[in-house]
């Protein structure tokens, strides 16, 4: 590839002009991250990024199907570009019609993309998962007069081998770390859209964060994977053997990870919440139900009291640790007793936030082969009871921080009832917002530290006590 600095990019036997991408994410922090991906990958391409879809020269949906919400959003989205073939934008400099390239990735285009291609006539192409790297062939091809395609091939190397790509200017990145999910929750599309679990190899991950750290300023870290705690299974490599490496890391603060599953989680990594001084106070575990006959019909591998077992492992490893679960209310012919169950759990397990979603079938997958008699009403009863209950506790939980004092990383700022406030997160990943002490000064990626004034379940509330700047001193 030839770059020649100027305003072109000659790229094989295509120019490439500057160009503006628009991009519409679903779903879960990998999508996000694999957006970000897309992005870097296509500024080889001389594309940058906009928030004007009427701008854009090239159009991309990056899609989930892991909730049916999630699922109807894209379709509509996807129906509304059809006026862009039918009115085409005008390009504001020439003032003739430009040509906007269609296309949709990601898993809903990993398990339909043929189909979406040949319903939608303004979808130039397709792309699954596992293709993301190959995005600026794919967008070649298009500008090269290749319309009406599709990739979904998954990578069958033995090794899952990537750099982190990272949207400069921000000190915090996602680094992924393990791709796909063995599992099979009974519920789950993700098997299918993301393929079997293959694992980076640590030493590449440390390598990789280290010039994250010095080379890009980043301060914070969260380890992606659909299960992150089978990390390196194949390897005799584990998350908590890379968070101990990681945790080494000087300019890195804070280190995340996200999602476990509750079985794989060892007694090695919950020590390493004792002992890792990087590693937050925050983790999220998902439970999806409290009742042992659903998490059996869920195909979820462990109990509700080895989950409790584990709680409290990790509590006692670091006594300051937050818990975030995901919940699924009205699983296929729950009952009220299972329900309750559930119920049961949140008075148990004491979290500080929960994910909940109504149960909503997934083609392809075992759940839906059960003759369900549950009805919608009932799945968004039980959703609202475990709300309710939740809001409770969690209000209880943040009256605890009143008085005490957080470090906080800010990362944007909103007006609320006219007054500008910032927000950011705690180590423990609540969000707090503040007032800053001199009017119009930029407290974006400053740490501070903030006094907790006011709390309710959903929004916490403090006073900037000390604000340290970009870098901790
Ligand atoms: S662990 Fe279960 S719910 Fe999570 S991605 Fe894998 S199959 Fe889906």
């Amino acid at each position: 590839m030839e770059s020649t600095n100027t305003k072109s990019v000659k790229v094989g036997e295509l120019d490439f002009p500057p160009r503006k991408v628009w991009m519409k994410t679903y779903g879960c922090q990998m999508n996000y991250h694999d957006s970000e991906r897309i992005v870097s990958h296509l500024s080889n391409l001389n594309f940058t990024l906009t928030d004007e879809k009427t701008e854009a020269d090239l159009v991309i949906f990056n899609t989930c199907a892991v909730r049916d919400l999630a699922n109807q959003k894209f379709y509509s989205a996807l129906g509304e570009t059809k006026h862009i073939r039918e009115n085409p934008v005008i390009d504001p400099e020439t003032g003739l019609k430009k040509d906007v390239i269609i296309a949709a990735g990601g898993c809903i285009a990993q398990t339909e993309g043929k189909d979406l291609v040949k319903k939608y006539k303004q979808l130039d192409f397709a792309f699954g998962t596992d293709v993301i790297d190959n995005i600026g062939e794919m967008v070649y091809r298009a500008y090269a007069g290749e319309k009406k395609f599709t990739v979904t091939t998954w990578d069958k190397s033995d090794n899952y081998s990537i750099e982190t790509k990272i949207t400069p200017g921000t000190p915090m990145a996602f680094v992924n770390i393990i791709k796909g999910c063995d599992k099979f929750c009974s519920y789950c599309i993700v098997p299918f859209t993301r393929g079997r679990e293959k694992s980076r190899r640590l030493h590449e991950v440390v390598t990789d964060v280290r010039r994250l750290v010095e080379y890009s300023g980043i301060q914070e870290v969260t380890l992606l994977g659909q299960n992150v705690n089978s990390f390196g299974k194949d390897n005799g490599e584990s998350l908590a053997m890379l968070i101990q490496e990681l945790d080494q890391i000087n300019g890195l603060q804070r280190l995340r990870y996200t999602t476990s599953h509750p079985y794989d989680v060892t007694d090695e990594l919950v020590a390493i919440h004792g002992s890792a001084k990087k590693l937050v106070n925050h983790l999220h575990l998902p439970v999806q139900s409290g009742s042992n006959t659903v998490l059996q019909r869920m195909l979820r591998e462990y109990t509700i009291e080895h989950y409790l077992t584990l709680l409290a492992k990790m509590r006692k490893a670091n006594p300051e640790i937050i818990i975030t679960t995901d919940m699924i209310a009205g699983f296929p012919n729950e009952t009220e007793e299972e329900h309750h169950a559930t119920m049961d759990l949140l008075d148990k397990a004491q979290f500080d936030f929960i994910y909940g979603y109504t149960y909503s079938p997934r083609k392809g997958t075992k759940a839906t082969r059960i003759n369900d008699v549950l009805t919608d009403d009932i799945r968004l009863r039980r959703l609202k009871e475990i709300q309710d209950k939740q809001m409770k506790i969690q209000a209880s939980l943040r009256g605890e921080m009143i008085g005490k004092t957080y470090r906080v990383l800010v990362e944007d700022k909103n007006i609320s009832k006219g007054v500008m406030k910032w927000s950011g997160r705690t180590s423990c990943h609540r969000l707090v917002h503040f007032e800053g002490d001199i009017p119009d000064k930029n407290y974006q990626w400053h740490w501070v530290d903030v006094e907790i004034t006011s709390v309710t379940a959903l929004s916490t509330q403090g006073k900037l006590i000390t604000d340290f700047g970009k870098i901790l001193p």
